[in-house]
């Protein structure tokens, strides 16, 4: 008998059907002695809509004012979901109790739209438990000190489902999702992609970071710090196949290196077309200048990624950097209004049409001319690297978005990636 969290996804909670399946498979765990806790997302589509409506009523709800209401009306996706699972549960004959993130309580911070979990009581989670009970727990939510509803930033039901297992202990966290494993790049974008039976912890965490989305990156960083064993596994399986076969299946993210993973220099390609180039151009080139620019940035609370600063001219320089998507627009008012007219910079350019594009191996820490390589198969296929950036196992790019497709593909040729074609 094993402690367990299951983690279902938005496609696999997609229909009253689909919800049927997660119960008939979540009460075949529980039926096999397991203590269960269940982390559902919204139905598939659900978020989007909410997030919609909000929308139609203020474009741009960025005070923390407007965004306390986004994160109130986004969290009800998952209240529904929660409680259709538990009476699908029910009818199975499966005691099953649902919950909300208040009532747990997850606490968060209060940062609505991307709060971070600060704690989460177990008290009840294993009274039920010793009761007998299923116990579904709402993801993506949280509630701050002051007793307001939070969110955990798009995709944070994973976080949610490796947090409560690190909370409660869990022996294992199983994240079931509408592909069967982590692969070696995106599968809907590049066919030949391959399933990896293992990843290692920080491989996955820098896939996640750099756009991977099929974990969130806050729900990698759980389970690195408190050792939540992870496995990425796909919920359309059929639900009776036997449970020691369906225990294995899919892709464990492993915390010790195995001889198979050195051998791989490059293990994934990760790509991400969520964010957007600003350029500022002819700023002094004296010191402060980064400071002046990119402290104003942070205080408007946007993140930073890629920054370049180019050699300087007389005196003058330009200075690149990447933001969110999301944020581009506010950028790029904050350069345009403060920045420009304080430092007495020359222009400023913006490009929304990006993408970056990232190779992630262990394997970079002991070889050489990786990059390399990877700059000759995306000039082989004409395509113009615009930024870069490295660290000790990655290599990101920052390419016009057009070429994104190709590019991941040329890579994952190039790192013999692709499955052996049949
Ligand atoms: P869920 O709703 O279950 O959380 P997501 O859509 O958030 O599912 O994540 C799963 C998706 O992640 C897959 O459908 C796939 O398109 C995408 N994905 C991106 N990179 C990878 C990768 N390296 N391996 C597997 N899936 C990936
Ligand atoms: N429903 C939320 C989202 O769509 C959380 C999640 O699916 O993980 O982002
Ligand atoms: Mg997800």
């Amino acid at each position: 008998m094993a402690l367990i969290v299951h983690k279902y996804g938005g496609t696999s909670m997609g229909s009253t059907e689909r919800i049927r399946n997660v119960a008939k498979r979540v009460a075949k765990w529980a039926r096999a002695g397991h203590r269960m806790v269940v982390v559902p997302s919204a139905m598939s589509g659900e978020t989007n809509r909410l997030l919609g409506l909000a929308k139609e009523l203020l474009p741009d709800a960025h005070d923390p004012a407007a965004q306390r209401e986004l994160d109130m009306i986004a969290s009800t996706g998952e209240q529904v979901s929660v409680g259709l699972l538990a009476l699908a549960l029910q009818a199975e004959g499966q005691p099953a109790v649902s919950y909300a993130g208040w009532q747990v309580p997850v606490k968060t911070n209060s940062a609505y739209t991307k709060a971070r979990i600060e704690s989460i009581d177990d008290a009840r989670i294993n009274a039920d438990l010793d009761a007998g009970r299923v116990v579904i727990i709402t993801g993506f939510q949280g509630i701050d000190s002051l007793g307001h509803i939070t969110t955990l930033g798009r995709g944070g039901s994973d976080t949610s489902a490796v947090a409560v297992a690190a909370a409660i202990k869990a022996d294992e966290c199983l994240i079931y999702t509408d592909v069967d494993g982590v692969y070696t790049t995106d599968p809907r974008v590049v066919p030949e992609a391959r399933r990896l039976q293992t990843i290692s912890f920080e491989e996955m965490l820098e896939m996640a970071s750099l756009g991977s989305k099929v974990l969130q990156i806050r729900s990698v960083e759980f389970a690195g710090k408190y050792r939540v064993p992870l496995r990425v596994l796909s919920s359309f399986t059929p639900w009776d196949i036997d449970l020691a076969e369906e225990a294995k299946s899919g892709t464990l993210i492993t915390f010790e290196e195995d001889e198979k993973m050195e051998k791989a220099v490059v293990s994934g390609i990760a790509f991400n077309r969520d964010e957007a180039k600003v350029t500022i151009l002819g700023v002094p080139d004296k010191p402060g200048i980064a400071y002046q620019i990119l402290g104003a940035v942070a205080e408007a609370n946007i993140d930073v990624d890629v920054i370049i600063q180019n050699v300087s001219h007389d005196g003058r320089t330009d200075f690149s950097f990447t933001v969110p998507r999301a944020d581009y627009k506010r950028v790029m008012e904050l350069l345009e209004t403060k920045v420009q007219p304080e430092l007495g910079a020359s222009k400023v350019m913006g490009d929304a049409k990006i993408c970056k594009v990232s190779i992630v191996g262990i394997g970079m820490k002991s070889h050489v001319g990786v990059a390399a390589k990877m700059f000759r198969a995306l000039s082989e296929d004409g395509i113009n690297i615009q930024m870069i950036s490295t660290s000790e196992i990655k290599t990101s790019v920052v390419i016009d978005e057009k070429y994104m497709e190709l590019a991941v593909r040329a890579l994952h040729r190039a790192f013999d990636l692709d499955a052996p074609s049949a």
